[in-house]
């Protein structure tokens, strides 16, 4: 077993008295600011006065400002805005950034893929939360804390323990850290998102709902079946493994699972995922996503609009108007 850091490991020293700047108040930066306030650190939110956002911080009583004026004597600056972002605004705010800063980012994408190649003086590090930003909030606020993975790119002993000093702020050491490097966090988290939490889950919703539907079944019953009822399942799994799963399941369940499941996520899935791996291991992935980028990203539109115009979204619209409750949680 890695070792896993709790609080009792971090050196309070380390960021004492520090002017936090976090750059983007969006999923994460909008629950790592408000930690780190609610922490007793000196936050600055640094977004663009053209945004959306620049109000929305100044609302929940943050002081705000324009990037490059936000990192201004910052000692720690936290690159929260979306990955593709971050060259262009790294390159506009680096003019301003103090010698011997740190920087910080919760994606090791833009460090990994050389996108960004940070000054030689700069610590450079990553706290990348394993949960979405309002699960961050959500979760500090009620005295827990989503587990986090920590990676050094540049720096020394000094650099680790800011950034050990940063989850905790957050929250993260509640729930554990754990040391990885930029690669390792990058390519997993990659994966992850495209295998097995957002593309393969929803694939395999989507097409069991499918299924379901083709063979003359009401479409709102394929909705509860192949969507709804997902979370009970997620929410065993995440609780306690298959094992939990399993005492909570019916002995008919369990026969269907053990014997069809293999059928459904097969060999040709699992080869296909070790491609999907090897595309972003090898930089294809990301040139992909670079590129789809700069060309006005058309066939991302394009296939988003498809996947909200899915007749799952419809029906399950509707469904859902009817449970109110399953809004209230997220802010
Ligand atoms: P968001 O998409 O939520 O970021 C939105 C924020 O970025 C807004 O404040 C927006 O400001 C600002 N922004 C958007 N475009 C620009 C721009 N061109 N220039 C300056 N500011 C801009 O980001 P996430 O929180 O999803 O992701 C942030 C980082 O965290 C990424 O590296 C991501 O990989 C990582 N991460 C994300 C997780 C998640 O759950 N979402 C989980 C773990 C890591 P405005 O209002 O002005 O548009
Ligand atoms: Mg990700
Ligand atoms: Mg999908």
């Amino acid at each position: 077993m890695p070792q896993i850091y709790s609080q009792k490991d971090v050196n309070k020293k380390a960021l004492a008295n520090a002017r936090i700047a976090i750059l983007g108040y969006g999923s994460q930066g909008r629950a790592h600011a408000l930690n780190l306030k609610d922490s007793g650190y000196d936050v600055v939110v640094g977004v663009r006065k053209s945004g959306a956002s620049f109000a929305k911080a100044k609302k929940d009583g943050l002081e705000v400002a324009e990037p490059t004026e936000a990192v201004k004597n910052a000692d720690l600056i936290a690159f929260l805005t979306p990955d593709l972002t971050q060259k262009d605004l790294y390159a506009e705010v680096i003019g301003n950034i103090k010698q011997g800063a740190t920087i910080l980012f919760a994606h090791g994408f833009n460090i990994h893929f050389k996108q960004i190649k940070p000054r030689k003086d700069l610590d450079v590090v990553l706290i990348a939360p394993k949960g979405p930003g309002d699960l961050v909030r959500r979760q500090y606020q009620q005295g827990r804390g989503v587990p986090s993975l920590l990676a050094v790119f540049q720096g020394g002993k000094k650099a680790k323990e800011i950034a050990l000093a940063y989850a905790d702020g957050i929250g993260g050491t509640r729930g554990g850290v754990l040391t990885t490097t930029f690669a390792e966090e990058t390519e997993t988290d990659l994966f992850g998102e495209q295998a097995v939490l957002c593309g393969g889950a929803t694939e395999l919703v989507v097409k069991g709902f499918e299924t379901l539907v083709e063979a003359g079944y009401q479409p709102e019953v394929a909705y509860y079946e192949c969507l709804h009822e997902l979370k009970l399942i997620v929410d065993l799994l995440h609780e306690g493994g298959m094992t939990k799963m399993h005492q909570f399941i019916s002995e008919t369940a369990k026969y269907g699972d053990l014997t069809r499941g293999p059928r459904i996520v097969n060999k040709n899935t699992k080869k296909e995922m070790k491609k999907v791996l090897k595309e972003i291991q090898d930089g294809k992935f990301a040139r992909q996503w670079i590129a789809e980028n700069k060309s006005g990203r058309k066939k991302y539109n394009k296939l988003m609009n498809a996947d909200l115009k899915h007749k799952i979204e419809k029906v399950g619209l509707k469904l859902r108007e009817r449970m109110p409750w399953l809004q209230e949680e997220r802010a």
